[in-house]
Order: structure tokens, then sequence, then C-alpha cells
């Protein structure tokens, strides 16, 4: 597996490096944000491990540029102690986890691995029914196609966990707490409208199939299967 590890700190990049090649991990190091992009563009990633404090460009441009290009890798931030508002920001800016320094090596591991297991799409979890439908929206949880009409639909990695807790649950409310927690992993609530923002983007992605994605005042959101009012 590669990984691309976004790091200006040469120490912390080595220590970061060498454990993950310890684990198997082919892991590229870039130690600026330009770098980083042109590296991205060159390669196929499985994971890139993105610090937010970097000369230049900042992590969170990194991450919004990515994710302009339609760059779906998954991206785990690096955050310094503390910083809430910068943690929100990256996830704003379309990262799929993040991870408070310093860090332990295990923990890295860990959110790594969710991280892949997650976008190669719940492959173990054979059980589970892997299409979900409704009205004229369908997603497939294996090959993670979202398709609206039979046209395909880009999603992050975020935006289709949303829409897949929808669609698991039809007509069930979520609140914004409930949804923070079960997607980002969030416990606290971080005082922002980071939901918001991606039920909207969800929306407009999915056009006139995200109409039943309801906002359901004081309570959050649900997803309105059809026919009901
Ligand atoms: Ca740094």
């Amino acid at each position: 597996m590669n990984l691309l590890l976004v790091e200006d700190e040469t120490r912390v990049a080595d220590f970061i490096r060498r454990g993950l090649k310890a684990e198997g991990w082919v892991v590229s190091v870039a130690t600026d944000g330009e770098t980083a992009l042109a590296m991205a563009a060159a390669e196929t990633f499985d994971v890139i491990l993105l610090d937010i404090m970097l000369p230049g460009m900042s992590g969170q441009t990194v991450c919004r540029r990515l994710r302009m290009k339609k760059d779906l890798t998954p991206v785990l931030m690096l955050t310094a102690l503390g910083d809430v508002e910068d943690r929100v920001a990256g996830l704003r800016m379309g990262a799929d986890d993040y991870l408070v320094k310093p860090f332990d090596f295990d923990e890295l591991l860990a959110r790594i691995d969710a991280l892949v297991r997650r976008a190669a799409g719940f492959q173990d979890r054979e059980t589970e029914p892997h299409l979900l439908s409704s009205g004229s929206l369908s997603f497939d949880t294996r090959s993670l196609e979202v398709r609206c009409a039979g046209q395909l639909i880009d999603l992050t990695p975020k935006e289709r966990d949303i829409l897949k807790l929808f669609l698991s649950n039809p007509g069930k409310i979520f609140s914004r707490e409930r949804i923070l927690n079960s997607v980002w992993n969030l416990n606290e609530d971080p005082q922002t409208n980071v939901v918001d923002v991606y039920i909207g983007r969800l929306r407009r992605k999915l056009g006139p199939g995200g109409e039943p994605i309801e906002t359901v005042r004081g309570a959050g959101y649900r997803y309105r299967t059809r026919g009901e009012p």
C-alpha cells in the first residue's frame, strides 16, 4: 500500500516513515503543499497523511485543492493539540479524519487502517446488503458507486457515509450530533455547521435525487421515502 506523508518537520517525518515502513507501507514524503499536490497528481496513493502546519500552503488548502481536482484519496490530517478550529476547518476542506499531535503510533495505524477499509467499500461485511436504494437513487456499498437515475455521482467518503446512514435508515431523524458521531467520530459538538455544509453539498450533487433529504426543524435531518408526505 502506498502512502503520501506531508510533513515539514524532518524528525517527525522520519519517525512516521520508519514506523509505517515496518508495517509494510511504501511511504513517499513531501515537505510542502506544492510538492504534495504534484506527487498526488503523478501517483495514486491509498492514503494521504497531511500535516496542517506547513510552510507556505497549509494542509487545509492542500486538502481543498485535492478535492477540487476530484482526488478522493482518503486524507488523515495531523493537527496540533487542542486546535479544534483547525480540525473542523480540515474536515470542512474534505479531510476524512484527523489525529492530534503528539499521537500514539498504534492510534495512527488504527486510523489509517480504518480509512483504508472504508475506502475499500466495507468489503469484509459480506452479510450486509450491498445495494441500498430509494426512488431513483442507488448506492452500491461494495463498489461505492452512487447513481441517480442511472447517472454516476462523484461523492467524497464523508458524503458517502452520510448518504449510507440515511439510506440504511429511511424515515429516521438524525440529529447533527448523531451524524457528527457516526460519520466524523466526534463525540463533542465542535459548534460548527459542518454537518449542514455537507448535507447541502450532498443535496446539490444528488440533484433531484437529493430532494428527499429533509431538514426537520430543531431535530436534524431525515431521508423521506417516496410516497411519504
Ligand atoms: Ca508541520
